[in-house]
Protein backbone atom coordinates (compact mmCIF):
# COMPACT_ATOMS: atom_id res chain seq x y z
CA UNK A 1 0.00 0.00 0.00
CA UNK A 2 1.83 3.28 -0.83
CA UNK A 3 2.13 6.36 1.79
CA UNK A 4 -1.51 8.03 0.84
CA UNK A 5 -4.44 9.56 2.99
CA UNK A 6 -5.33 5.84 3.30
CA UNK A 7 -2.60 4.61 5.17
CA UNK A 8 -2.24 7.46 7.41
CA UNK A 9 -5.68 6.93 8.46
CA UNK A 10 -4.88 3.16 8.92
CA UNK A 11 -2.12 4.15 10.79
CA UNK A 12 -4.16 6.41 13.28
CA UNK A 13 -6.76 3.70 13.42
CA UNK A 14 -3.89 0.86 14.73
CA UNK A 15 -2.11 3.89 16.94
CA UNK A 16 -5.33 4.74 19.17
CA UNK A 17 -5.25 4.12 22.17
CA UNK A 18 -8.59 1.89 22.33
CA UNK A 19 -9.37 -1.80 23.20
CA UNK A 20 -8.44 -4.19 20.25
CA UNK A 21 -12.15 -5.07 19.50
CA UNK A 22 -12.72 -0.85 18.55
CA UNK A 23 -9.94 -1.25 16.48
CA UNK A 24 -10.68 -4.37 14.54
CA UNK A 25 -14.80 -2.49 14.19
CA UNK A 26 -12.98 0.57 13.12
CA UNK A 27 -10.89 -1.04 10.48
CA UNK A 28 -13.18 -3.06 9.41
CA UNK A 29 -15.46 -0.11 8.72
CA UNK A 30 -13.07 1.95 6.87
CA UNK A 31 -12.61 -1.02 4.71
CA UNK A 32 -16.17 -1.80 4.15
CA UNK A 33 -16.24 -4.84 5.66
CA UNK A 34 -18.35 -4.78 8.88
CA UNK A 35 -21.20 -7.56 7.60
CA UNK A 36 -24.18 -4.76 7.06
CA UNK A 37 -26.86 -6.32 4.80
CA UNK A 38 -25.70 -3.85 1.67
CA UNK A 39 -22.35 -6.05 2.01
CA UNK A 40 -23.88 -9.26 2.43
CA UNK A 41 -26.09 -8.79 -0.87
CA UNK A 42 -22.84 -7.64 -2.61
CA UNK A 43 -21.57 -11.23 -1.08
CA UNK A 44 -23.78 -13.08 -3.38
CA UNK A 45 -25.69 -13.66 0.63
CA UNK A 46 -29.36 -14.03 0.60
CA UNK A 47 -30.50 -11.06 2.82
CA UNK A 48 -32.96 -8.49 2.34
CA UNK A 49 -30.77 -5.24 2.23
CA UNK A 50 -33.01 -3.38 5.11
CA UNK A 51 -31.60 -2.19 8.15
CA UNK A 52 -32.57 -4.81 11.19
CA UNK A 53 -33.15 -1.74 13.80
CA UNK A 54 -35.13 1.13 11.82
CA UNK A 55 -36.78 -0.84 8.73
CA UNK A 56 -34.54 1.82 5.86
CA UNK A 57 -33.45 0.24 2.94
CA UNK A 58 -29.48 0.20 1.80
CA UNK A 59 -27.95 -0.64 5.20
CA UNK A 60 -24.37 0.26 4.23
CA UNK A 61 -21.63 0.89 6.89
CA UNK A 62 -22.36 4.82 6.58
CA UNK A 63 -26.07 3.74 7.64
CA UNK A 64 -24.70 1.64 10.62
CA UNK A 65 -22.31 4.12 11.65
CA UNK A 66 -24.38 7.62 10.72
CA UNK A 67 -27.80 7.34 9.30
CA UNK A 68 -29.46 5.01 11.03
CA UNK A 69 -32.04 6.36 13.90
CA UNK A 70 -29.77 3.88 16.28
CA UNK A 71 -26.92 5.69 15.71
CA UNK A 72 -28.26 8.80 15.61
CA UNK A 73 -29.35 8.02 18.99
CA UNK A 74 -26.28 6.78 20.58
CA UNK A 75 -24.25 10.08 19.00
CA UNK A 76 -26.42 13.07 19.74
CA UNK A 77 -27.97 11.44 23.06
CA UNK A 78 -25.86 9.19 24.64
CA UNK A 79 -22.83 10.47 23.75
CA UNK A 80 -23.63 13.98 24.02
CA UNK A 81 -21.62 15.16 20.59
CA UNK A 82 -23.08 17.79 18.74
CA UNK A 83 -22.52 19.21 15.06
CA UNK A 84 -22.25 22.62 14.18
CA UNK A 85 -23.81 22.78 10.93
CA UNK A 86 -23.41 26.78 10.26
CA UNK A 87 -27.42 27.31 10.69
CA UNK A 88 -27.25 29.31 14.19
CA UNK A 89 -28.75 33.03 14.07
ZN1 LIG B 1 -31.22 1.79 10.33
Amino acid sequence: MSDDGSSKVLRKIWNACVPGKVMICAWRAYMNALPTHGNLVRRMVAVENVCGICGGYGESTEHVLRDCSLAKTVWFGGLGIRVDDGNHT
